[in-house]
């Protein structure tokens, strides 16, 4: 309520003061005058009541108003029947009602002043806000006498602060959901922002800075402790920037408006961290704005590593492939786009990418009668996507054959094959092996020449000899009489070399006849060729009283007959080469044994003697054809024996070695493959 209805309010009192003294004096005095004093009276406090601009209402002690001024009227449009007693209820608005007579009933009670806020209707229906302010009334003497009110539109002013409270309301809001928005930016922001105040000394010196805000979590984790870095100073937080120069440069922008920027690094929990940061003056202070590059910097490390490795490897690869007469290519089926390596053009005696290669140039190099192969070789890797390694035949520029032999592998790059191998020069080794046929064919065809040439001069050879074993055995048993001791000496000598000599022509016949190719593998039991092998020695076995003990044996692919005479031989050796002492024991034992090469699982057959033994460096000699470690005198023999057993273990694929201690006894090993081979 303003000053104005506050003084209009006074005078009304003051009036209803006079009017109130005027009624007193008239009940006194009973003074003729006075009743037209009173009218007076109430006639100026009308025409005051009803000029005044605000609207002025009077109730009586019983609380029912009994005054409504024009001002009211007016306002309300009603008459002022209608406003009396409670008639003006019907005015105020139905929210406010209540609480409108809630404060005038309870004010009213304890004589209070009071003022509300509340909606009357207008006469154009419209509710509009007023301040009512009541004032308690009391007589001269001090009677109460009800209550005058005056009333001051007061919507517009309502409405206005209503709208400014909404304004102020909204920008607050805008202003909280800008500010939100900022610091959800900046937090997210890779790059870090701060603001660092100067701080001054007395003579306005830039000591150090002050952070005044940064979006904290970029900008702890470069600070010497990690924490909440706000409200703190530079020289605290980050104490490096006094040594390494960023300070200068912090106090620079400020003092002279120059925007700049520097590069640090951070090590932190053993890691090291690179920050490109730029600085902006804004008013006293800098604004920083700090981007993490480790990762940045990392990668292109990573990628110089990278790079430095690739070098190496291919200058690698270019030795490599110079040493080994190797080219490579890389082929993508799809574009037909063919990459070759240096080495590879000079292998056909090219210079390095000489021309841009292709699949049709290469077959164009080939060997006219390998392109067919090539191509289809080609078809079938596109389609299957595997390479057959396989050998052309190239013609270089100076018209030489060269052997080359394509490997490869396919691999997917993107919606592309590319096929990516290496061609090897092999002429060398194709020479080398075409060269190591011939001789093997040369070899195998001057062995069986030998082999027929012995076999024909042993058989040829018999003949005779049978004659001269004949002729002087017979003069011996017809002329000896005839003959001085000498003459039949001589004649007995005779005799003996002859047999000597049919002995190793039969030797020699049995080696010979041991060569041939077209010997027929037999699955057989081994136990019945041993079996054998006792019954042909039996006669040996009981002069020498000899022991042979054979061990369960395996069933294997074997040329029965040659396999046959092994192992005769073997035992026949161990029977002969054995110590006059003791009596003579041969064991045949048998194990199965992985091949060291990998190639499958071998039969190992040992023969062991108690014998004479022999020197372990000699183990190698005995294989060989004549060569005999005991003389003829003691223990006779051809020295063809083992020859025979290495040639037929030969035949199985297979190896003999053998093991001796002089005086105690021999091992022979006999190692042949478990399954058959032609
Ligand atoms: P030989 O007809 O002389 O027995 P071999 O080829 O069978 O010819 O044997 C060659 C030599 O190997 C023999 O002269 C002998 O010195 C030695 N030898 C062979 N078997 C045995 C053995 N079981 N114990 C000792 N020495 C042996």
């Amino acid at each position: 309520m303003n000053a104005e209805t506050d003084a209009l309010l006074k005078r009304i009192e003051e009036l209803e003061a006079q009017l109130d003294k005027a009624r007193l004096w008239q009940a006194a005095d009973g003074a003729d005058d006075t009743p037209a004093y009173i009218q007076e009276m109430e006639g100026r406090f009308r025409a005051i009541a009803d000029t005044a601009p605000v609207l002025i209402w009077l109730a009586g002690p019983d609380k029912l108003c009994f005054f409504f001024n024009k001002g009211w009227l007016d306002f309300t449009g009603r008459t002022i029947e209608e406003e009396l007693g409670n008639g003006w209820m019907e005015g105020v608005h139905p929210d406010d009602l209540e609480r409108c007579l809630a404060i005038y009933t309870s004010h009213f009670e304890e004589r209070k002043e009071f003022s509300i806020d509340y909606r009357l209707r207008r006469h154009d229906g419209q509710y509009r806000w007023i301040s009512d302010k009541g004032v308690p009334r009391y007589t001269i003497t001090g009677t109460f006498i009800g209550y005058v009110g005056g009333c001051m539109d007061i919507h517009d002013q309502i409405t206005f602060s209503e709208q400014l409270e909404r304004m102020v309301e909204e920008r607050t809001r805008q202003l909280k959901h800008s500010e939100q928005f900022l610091q959800s930016v900046l937090n997210t922001a890779s790059n870090s922002i701060a603001s660092y105040e100067a701080m001054r000394n007395e003579v306005g010196k830039i000591m150090d800075f002050r952070i005044v805000y940064s979006n904290e979590e970029q900008f702890s984790k470069i600070a010497r402790d990690g924490g909440s870095i706000v409200g703190r100073t530079c020289r605290e937080v980050y104490p490096g920037i006094f040594r390494n120069g960023v300070f200068e440069k912090l106090v620079r922008c400020v003092e002279t408006g120059q925007s700049d920027s520097y590069q640090i690094d951070v090590r932190r929990d053993g890691e090291l961290f690179w920050f490109e940061a730029s600085i902006e003056k804004l008013e006293d202070s800098v604004t920083v704005t700090a981007r993490n590059i480790s990762e940045e910097l990392k990668s292109d490390l990573k990628l110089k590593d990278l790079n430095r490795q690739l070098k190496i490897q291919n200058s690698l690869f270019k030795h490599s492939e110079e040493n080994a007469n190797i080219g490579s290519y890389a082929w993508n089926v799809e574009t037909n786009e063919l990459e070759c390596s240096d080495n590879l053009y000079r292998l056909i005696g090219h210079q390095p990418q000489e021309f841009a290669p292709s699949f049709g140039q290469f077959l164009s190099f080939l060997h006219a009668d390998d392109r067919h192969q090539a191509i289809r070789d080609g078809i079938r890797a596109y389609e299957t996507k595997v390479i057959i390694q396989n050998t052309y035949r190239v013609i270089t520029r100076n018209g030489e054959i060269r052997h080359f032999r394509l490997s490869g592998n396919f691999i997917r790059e993107g919606d592309n094959h590319l096929m990516i191998g290496a061609l090897q020069d092999v002429t060398k080794d194709i020479e080398l092996t075409d060269a190591l046929h011939k001789k093997n064919l040369e070899l195998r065809r001057n062995n069986e020449e030998l082999a027929s040439f012995s076999y024909v001069a042993s058989h040829d050879l018999q003949e005779p000899l049978r004659k001269i074993r004949a002729f002087s055995s017979r003069i011996m048993e017809k002329e000896a009489h005839h003959f001085s001791e000498n003459t039949k000496d001589y004649f007995l000598r005779i005799i003996t070399a002859s047999a000597r000599m049919q002995n190793l022509i039969e030797a020699l016949l049995s080696y010979s006849g041991t060569s041939g190719v077209n010997f027929k593998f037999v699955e057989v039991d081994l136990n019945s060729i041993l079996d054998e092998v006792k019954s042909d020695l039996e006669e040996l076995i009981l002069e020498k009283n000899a022991v042979v003990e054979v061990q369960k044996l395996p069933v294997l692919p074997v040329i029965p007959v040659q396999f046959h005479q092994l192992m005769q031989n073997l035992i026949g050796n161990g029977i002969k080469y054995s110590n006059p002492e003791r009596q003579p024991v041969v064991r045949v034992t048998s194990t199965i044994v992985e091949e060291k090469d990998g190639q499958g699982p071998l039969c190992r057959i040992n023969v062991t003697d108690n014998g004479i033994g022999f020197d372990q460096r000699y183990e190698n000699r005995i294989f060989d054809l004549f060569q005999r470690l005991h003389g003829k005198n003691e223990y006779e023999g051809t020295g063809i024996g083992l020859a025979i057993c290495k040639k037929i273990v030969q035949n199985h694929h297979g190896y003999i070695t053998a093991e001796g201690t002089p005086g105690v006894g021999s091992v022979f090993h006999v190692f042949i493959p478990v399954t058959a081979s032609q």
